[in-house]
């Protein structure tokens, strides 16, 4: 099974609804997580550049080194849904 991961931000979502966010009718979005995205509109309105900035500092708590998390945010968030 491959994992969902959010379509903004990359965040992996699990295998649970309760990190994704919602749709404007109230029902869960399977794109999106809660942190993005809440009753149909993003929470962020962010541009790439923007969004690839508030991710680093969130890996590198991980334990990731800060050049090589950006790196891979620029590689990887222009694939996802949001900003293709
Ligand atoms: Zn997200």
């Amino acid at each position: 099974m491959e994992e969902k991961v959010c379509q903004s931000c990359g965040m992996p979502m699990g295998a649970t609804d309760e990190t994704f966010g919602t749709n404007a009718d109230g029902s869960k979005s399977t794109d999106y997580c809660a942190y993005c995205y809440e009753n149909g509109a993003f929470i962020q309105d962010v541009s790439l550049p923007e969004m690839i900035d508030i991710c680093v500092p969130h890996m590198v708590e991980g334990g990731m080194n800060e050049t090589k998390a950006r790196q891979m945010m620029q590689a990887f968030l222009p694939t996802l849904k949001r900003w293709r």
